[in-house]
């Protein structure tokens, strides 16, 4: 009914245990792009005010 669909990392069949993933390997590099992007998110200009003693 349903196709299975490849990892969507490397593209390769992936494993039952890691799905949608084929390998902790495939999973874990999905996190980390995902916490890159995170991270990457340009933020307000910010910690002025938290390094500044007052006013
Ligand atoms: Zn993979």
């Amino acid at each position: 009914m349903s196709k299975s669909r490849p990892c969507p990392i490397c593209r390769k069949p992936r494993s039952e245990e890691f799905t949608p993933f084929c390998s902790s390997r495939c999973r874990d590099r999905d996190l980390a792009q995902w916490f890159n992007e995170g991270y990457a998110v340009p933020g307000p200009p910010a910690s002025e005010s938290d390094l500044a003693p007052e006013e």
